[in-house]
């Protein structure tokens, strides 16, 4: 899923929550691996070099990693550390369905299990070419922040 999605959805979701602004980081935190390298492969560099990049971000997208992350971190804090985990995982599980073919030279699908098995799980969605899922997960996103606005409005008008 593309950037800009996985902010307003983890910000939706945990818009409650203490720990929202961490959850919003831990849901982008995935894509930072391939967000520094994709400007270097659109201006058309060496792109094998690339390839060793993927492997940081095959870990950043491995559910095995995140829960070992987590529990390190909970460990640490003395407490469960939930914005990473859930964080991480909506970002992973958004990508898991929207990731379909390879894009930008990427391989298709997400390694859930990476390093263990870098076996690839292939999305049902491609989010960059498939436009009626833009069209919907854009309108759904404006729709639902929009609702969520005027009921604000609306509550603070009333007191
Ligand atoms: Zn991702």
């Amino acid at each position: 899923m593309d950037f800009l999605s996985h902010i307003l959805w983890a910000n939706l979701l945990f818009r409650k929550k203490q720990w929202r602004w961490q959850g919003v980081a831990f849901a982008i935190l995935p894509d930072f691996p391939i967000a520094l390298v994709m400007p270097l492969y659109i201006l058309g560099y060496n792109v094998d070099a690339m390839r060793q990049l993927w492997s940081i971000d095959f870990a950043t997208h491995s559910l095995l990693v995140i829960g070992i992350l987590f529990v390190l971190a909970s460990l640490y804090l003395k407490r469960y550390y939930y914005p990473l985990i859930f964080g991480s995982t909506l970002h992973v599980f958004t990508d898991l369905v929207t990731h379909k073919g390879s894009h930008a030279g990427y391989p298709p699908g997400t390694a859930l299990f990476y390093p263990l098995t870098e076996f690839r799980i292939d999305g049902i969605i491609n989010y960059e070419k498939d436009l009626w899922f833009l069209v919907l997960n854009f309108g759904a996103l404006i729709l639902i922040y929009s609702y969520i606005y005027l009921k604000g409005k609306k509550q603070n008008e009333g007191v």
